[in-house]
């Protein structure tokens, strides 16, 4: 099943792997911004993660 989440940054389509999980950090391939996801959820056709910008470094 495909998972996926959107920048909140450029809005660019960011695909997740697998064992990406809710804590961890991701990195927009578009525009390099770190983001954190904050909660995954599920539909028939795959799984959308919603993230926010990670400013900890
Ligand atoms: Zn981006």
């Amino acid at each position: 099943m495909a998972k996926e989440t959107t920048c909140p940054i450029c809005s660019a389509n960011i695909p997740l792997e697998e064992e990406d999980h809710v804590g961890d950090a991701v990195f927009c391939s578009f525009c390099g911004t770190r983001l954190r996801i904050t909660r995954i959820k599920e539909f028939e056709k795959g799984k959308k993660a919603d993230v926010e910008e990670d400013w900890e470094g």
